[in-house]
């Protein structure tokens, strides 16, 4: 394999599995069009999409991991937790994320009864046939809004309804993210924190505090590499990773139509993640689990 120094990869991806626009085939293409060496699908809650997309990638020879993004709390903060190169058919994971998914369909019909309460007459049905039943969130109501010509796009559905702190934003029924660590553990992969800093809320102790102690419940890696990042930003996580003895990963947590400017691989324009953090983090992986072939939770 040539392990050029400029290969790049993209380790955060949406697809229709979940709340981005492109099938997981499509964003497979895309990535492979965009030169990518190395991708993940990322959808929220659901590993869904993942044997269509690692078809492609085998028929494209782009190299592909497994991935999962999980929505879980903190310290009362949400916060994302990425799962990597775990065991797609692991029973208790996919339990567990069989679980996530059927709280996120309670959680539709609250949020339209909200809706519908301040005199918006959108029906969850209509909500679920649009996610087609498979991982329902905000983003498939702010489509719904946009159909119903209530709203123009689905950024204005957020900024008037659905964002955080808005008249129908509705926190939640999460795991812990101690959990969300665990189980990924768990199923043999590694646990890296989304976005670190992209935050509705500043958890205690700071930045600093929360990946601390989210680093002694046994969270493995950092996002450094986000479109919501500045260069600053990345620095200063690069040196959060290093002090806190963490892996790097990154991505474009492009979601298609759903995230205007954003490009597969290039995030907006200045995105670029290293092939190396693929290769380390599999490396990573795969030794640990040869050095303990029972899979279970590592020690933090
Ligand atoms: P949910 O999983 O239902 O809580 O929806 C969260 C998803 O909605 C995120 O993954 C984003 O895709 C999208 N999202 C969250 N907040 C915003 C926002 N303020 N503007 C646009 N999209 C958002
Ligand atoms: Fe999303
Ligand atoms: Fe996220
Ligand atoms: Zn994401």
């Amino acid at each position: 394999m040539n392990l050029a120094d400029d290969a790049l990869c993209d380790l955060h991806l949406h697809s229709t599995a979940s709340d981005g626009s492109m099938t997981p085939k499509e964003v497979v293409r895309s990535a492979h069009a965009a030169g990518m060496r190395g991708m993940a699908l990322t959808d929220h809650d659901t590993v869904a999409g993942f044997i269509e997309a690692r078809r492609e990638a085998e028929d494209l020879e782009i190299e592909i991991l497994s991935g999962v993004e999980i929505s879980a709390v903190h310290d009362s903060n949400e916060v994302h937790i990425l799962g990597y190169d775990f065991d797609v058919e692991d029973r208790p994971f996919c339990e567990l994320l069989d679980d996530l998914r059927e709280r996120r369909n309670r959680r539709i019909p609250k949020i339209v009864t909200r809706l519908n309460e301040i005199g918006i007459p959108i029906q969850s049905e209509r909500v679920f046939a649009i996610a087609e039943n498979q991982s329902p969130g905000r983003p498939h109501i702010a489509r719904v809004l946009v159909e119903l010509e209530i709203c123009r796009t689905t950024q204005e559905a957020f900024d008037r309804y659905l964002g955080d702190g808005k008249p129908a934003h509705l926190k939640r029924n999460a795991i812990s993210a101690e959990q969300a660590i665990s189980a990924i553990h768990a199923a043999g992969g590694i646990a890296s924190l989304a976005h670190p800093a992209m935050r509705s809320s500043h958890p205690p102790g700071g930045l600093s505090g929360q990946i601390e102690s989210l680093r002694r419940l046994g969270l493995d890696a950092l996002e450094v590499h986000h479109p919501s990042h500045l260069r600053r930003t990345r620095r200063n996580l690069k040196r959060l990773a290093r002090h806190f003895e963490l892996l790097m990963t990154g991505g474009s947590d492009c979601h298609g139509d759903g995230s205007p400017g954003v490009a597969i691989g290039r995030g907006r324009g200045d995105l670029r993640v290293p092939f190396a953090l693929f290769d380390a983090l599999q490396q990573r992986n795969r030794a640990e689990s040869q050095a303990s072939p029972e899979t279970g939770p590592r020690p933090a």
